[in-house]
């Protein structure tokens, strides 16, 4: 696993051996707009564990420069997320706490004549950069003197322009070929309340100018982003060096999770919850981390995935099910089994004394024998699953037909005798008559079965809603920041995502709790559900079924 190496890695090893820096210090940054998702575990994973493996500490911060997006909700859904996935922050701070001092440092760049405030509006600021090929043009108004552009700021920040009116630009070089040199805006104005600092202001730091501050301020050693922020870099280390900041964090970029069917920016994911295509930020089949939680992944599970999908530069698209994969594995000796009956149909064991009820022994976990045993109930009515019965069954079919012997997991061989229907022709009951000499655990060997079935007893089983889940969007999806319609994603939204059925489970798990994980057997494994499931009945959500082709 790549665990073992990574050139991150390499990096903080080289900079501690060589004196550069003596502690280690990241952060995970998220901007409090909307819920973390399955990518964000990635940088999560990465600043934690990296900073832990040389002893070094990891700081919460939340960068909340943008008041119009941010929310009080948002922050608390992103502490809960981060602690669930198994990690403690050293400090938690807020980008908005620093808002004083950035103001402070934007003043002495104005003093050292490298900021100046602009008129030019957002659309001419936009045309006079130029591009790739070509340089920009300077602002008419580049070269106003320092008294003029410390008088002009101080009365951005007094409220006295509208939003857009003004903006405070660093003087680097526009005809710089990395284009994020061209005196890019520093500071604008937004008259909005800002879930932190209220009122207080409505001049607010860009993230480009905020963050290296940020991160300054805090003594960050590495400060660890996606590929995305590349280009920024020299910025970086401008506003580091030019603001005069003590501290000298380092920037170093890694390539983005991304997953196959599913959307994965926060604008897409708010956009497939407000518009109702899912039940909330927590929707099983999001990828968001309360999603995933919902859904019934570990911490340990997305932990391990993130690890093996690896910590590279480049881009890549992980498959979902190697995320799956991960949960069998975490859940395979730690999931009570039990069996439940997801598409009812009666059976009706006609030579089974009416009345009688017998309590088999069944075991809670073969692969684990240290969990023990459980009791389940038998006796003349049971429930077996549609699915498992065909009246005219295709060769090979080896379940419930007419004259056909099968074996009851935990329990008995049944044969079927009769089929009862209704005035539709539909079947809704089966007469079927079982062997005593059959017994499970008896050792039987008078003759074998080639179908074994789940089944729970008709009388005692407890009713249950299952959940079952498609991928929420069809096609494998190539992100794109700046993908100007999004149109083709909500094209791809699968209506077939989620189906509910009513059926089974054993009585034994009346006491199963939310957030409860079992397997069902022969249909994966399920999560009892704390949104839905109530006193009368539970309801369970499939994180995933039992089979998979994927190979690591
Ligand atoms: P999105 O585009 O999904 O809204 P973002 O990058 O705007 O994500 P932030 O809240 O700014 O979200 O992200 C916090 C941290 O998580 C950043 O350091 C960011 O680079 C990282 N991050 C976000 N998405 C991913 C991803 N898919 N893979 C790895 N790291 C990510
Ligand atoms: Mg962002």
């Amino acid at each position: 696993m790549e665990e073992n190496s990574n050139f991150i890695k390499t990096i903080i090893k080289e900079d501690l051996e060589s004196g550069k820096r003596d502690t280690v210090l990241t952060r995970f940054p998220p901007e409090p707009n909307g819920y973390l998702h399955i990518g964000h575990a990635k940088s999560i994973v990465i600043n934690f564990g990296l900073a832990d493996e040389f002893g070094g500490k990891t700081n919460l911060r939340f960068d909340d420069t943008n008041p119009l997006k941010e929310d009080q909700e948002y922050v608390d859904s992103i502490k809960e997320d981060v602690e669930w996935l198994g990690y403690e922050w050293e400090g938690l701070f807020f980008a908005s706490d620093y808002f004083d001092e950035m103001y402070d440092r934007a003043v002495l760049l104005i003093k050292k004549g490298l900021a100046y405030v602009d008129d030019l509006s957002a659309d001419e600021i936009r045309e006079y950069r130029g591009t790739l090929s070509e340089p920009g043009k300077e602002s008419p108004y580049r070269n106003r003197s320092v008294e003029e552009n410390l008088e002009l700021f101080e009365r951005m920040k007094n409220g006295e322009f509208a939003n857009g009116e003004k903006v405070l630009r660093a003087k680097i070089d526009m005809s710089s070929p990395n284009i994020n040199l061209r005196d890019p805006v520093i500071y604008r104005i937004s008259h909005a309340t800002h879930h932190n600092t209220g009122d207080k202001w409505c001049i607010y730091p860009m993230y480009a100018f905020a963050h290296p501050i940020e991160d300054a301020i805090e003594g960050v050693t590495h400060s660890l982003c996606t590929t995305e922020f590349e280009d920024q870099r020299p910025l970086y280390d401008w506003v580091v060096r030019e603001t005069e900041m003590e501290a000298t964090p380092q920037q170093i970029e890694f390539g983005r999770l991304n997953l196959t069917n599913t959307v994965m920016s926060k604008r897409k994911l708010k956009q497939l919850v407000e518009e109702k295509y899912v039940d909330g930020w927590d929707d099983p089949r999001l990828p968001t981390i309360s999603g995933l939680r919902r859904r019934g992944f570990t911490p340990e599970a997305i932990r391990e995935f993130v690890k093996a999908a690896g910590v590279s530069k480049g881009y890549s698209v992980v498959d979902e099910q190697m995320l799956e994969h991960f949960v069998r594995e975490d859940l395979k000796l730690k999931a009570p089994r039990t069996m439940g009956v997801l598409r009812p149909l009666k059976v009706v064991i006609t030579n089974y004394p009416e009345g009688e009820v017998e309590w088999l022994d069944a075991e809670i976990n073969p692969e684990n024998p240290e969990m023990g045993t459980r009791k389940i109930p038998f006796s003349r009515e049971i429930y077996v699953e549609q699915d498992d019965f065909m009246e005219n069954p295709p060769a090979k079919y080896f379940r419930l037909f007419p004259g056909n012997e099968v074996r009851l997991k935990h329990a008995y061989f049944i044969k079927c005798d009769d089929v009862i229907k209704d005035e539709n022709g539909e079947v809704v009951e089966l007469h079927c008559t079982y062997d005593p000499e059959t017994k499970s655990g008896s050792g039987f060997t008078g003759r074998k079965v080639k179908g074994t079935l789940h089944w729970v007893d008709a009388t005692h089983a407890l009713p249950a809603e299952f959940r079952l889940y498609e991928p929420l969007i069809l096609d494998d999806e190539e992100e794109s920041e700046d993908e100007a319609e999004n149109k083709s994603f909500l094209d791809q939204v699968n209506e077939k995502s989620l189906e509910i059925l009513n059926g089974f489970i054993e009585p034994n798990m009346k006491d199963a709790q939310p957030q409860d994980k079992f397997q069902f057997f022969r249909h994966g494994y399920f999560n009892v559900d704390p949104k839905h499931t109530t006193e009368d009945k539970k309801v369970f959500n499939r994180i995933v079924s039992l089979k998979s082709s994927f190979k690591l």
